[in-house]
């Protein structure tokens, strides 16, 4: 029964209607008054005829309309081809399942934003909270009197101003986040020396890292390593990683930073002793504001925003960044570069 067209179901039934006439025709003619062939012919003829053409308007009129109809919902206005010399029935119910699947995706997606809205909503608040409400209480201290004390005023303003850095810092590090994900940022390719810049950005970090006592060993080899890229996005990659290696270490450990060709990439490692990420925190560590539970009230200072940037920064480059860790024992992220020769020009 496939590919079955109206069309010649309807023909099919008048072929019958017209035999059965015939018989009933010749019956008749044969056992109660005797009919002459014409008018046999005549008669089961026209009466087919009159039976196909009522046939072929009703099925026209409740058939191929409202298939129609059904057709101009799904395809969403566009002209389909709904005729009764086709398989329709079996078009539109194959029509009408694409249309279902479609509208399901569609629907899961529209979820999916919404949750993902919410999330982003209540993470953003949550990060906010704490600078706001902090500002609020010296703002209040001072009018209650801490502006007249010159052993507070001082230092209430500057812990007001330092939590107002950090609202700021969040605000920032979004809109980088919104500005890279709707392409808005241009990267500046340029050809640099990538073990140049670490050891630069090791320099900057050294008072955070002796503070915790962390060594932060890198490659001994003098040797450029030239990679094209945008060295201003890729120091602030760095910056993150190492940052949050000496953040999630304990004291007198080391971080370890290296190099490794692949094909035409580099790969820069950089390994800790560190506190380890569970395998479960693993696959959503570079979404905005996740933060490893434990961490939340370990790194204060952190917004969770910061490897969300960094994958928006690697991706931008068509390169890759991924993490290994063992709880208790470390991690180690990693990031591709395109690999460059001094002499190339951009
Ligand atoms: P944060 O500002 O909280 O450091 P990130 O986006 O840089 O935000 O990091 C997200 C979370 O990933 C951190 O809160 C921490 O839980 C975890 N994390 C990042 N780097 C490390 C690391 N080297 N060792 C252990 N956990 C890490």
């Amino acid at each position: 029964m496939k590919q079955i067209k109206p069309i010649q179901v309807l023909l099919f039934t008048s072929l019958i209607c017209f035999v059965w006439l015939v018989i009933l025709l010749l019956l008749y003619s044969r056992f109660v008054n005797y009919i002459p062939f014409s008018h046999i012919a005549v008669i089961t003829i026209s009466s087919v005829l009159f039976f196909f053409i009522i046939g072929r308007f009703f099925l026209k009129t409740f058939i191929e309309e409202r298939i129609r109809s059904i057709h101009r919902i799904i395809s969403y206005g566009s002209k389909p081809e709904v005729k009764l010399n086709k398989d329709i029935i079996s078009l539109t119910m194959k029509d009408t399942l694409k249309w279902e699947k479609a509208r399901k995706e569609e629907l899961l997606e529209l979820r999916k934003e919404a949750n993902f809205r919410r999330e982003f909503l209540g993470n953003l608040a949550h990060e906010l909270k704490t600078p706001i409400f902090s500002v609020q209480g010296y703002i209040l201290t001072l009018l209650e009197g801490g502006l007249e004390d010159d052993k507070v005023n001082r230092k209430f303003l500057e812990r007001a101003a330092f939590s107002t850095e950090r609202m700021v810092d969040i605000i920032e590090d979004l809109d980088q986040i919104m500005k890279l994900e709707s392409h808005e940022i241009t990267l500046n390719w340029q050809v640099f020396d990538l073990l140049k810049l670490t050891r630069e950005i090791i320099t900057f970090l050294e008072e955070k890292s002796k503070e915790k006592s962390i060594h932060i060993k890198v490659e001994k080899n003098e040797a450029a390593i030239f990679v094209k890229a945008d060295q201003a996005k890729i120091g602030q990659v760095l910056t993150n990683l190492i940052s949050n290696a000496i953040n999630y270490s304990n004291e007198n450990t080391e971080v370890d930073i290296q190099f490794y060709p692949l094909g035409e990439s580099i790969v820069t490692e950089i390994s800790d002793q560190g506190i380890g990420i569970a395998e479960r925190d693993i696959p959503r560590l570079f979404e905005r504001f996740y933060r490893v539970e434990q961490s939340r009230n370990r790194n204060e200072g952190g917004s969770g925003l910061g490897l969300s940037i960094c994958k928006h920064i690697i991706e931008a480059h068509d390169e890759t960044i991924t993490v290994k860790s063992e709880v208790g024992k470390g991690s180690a992220f990693s990031f591709s570069l395109r690999k460059a020769h001094k002499t190339n020009e951009l």
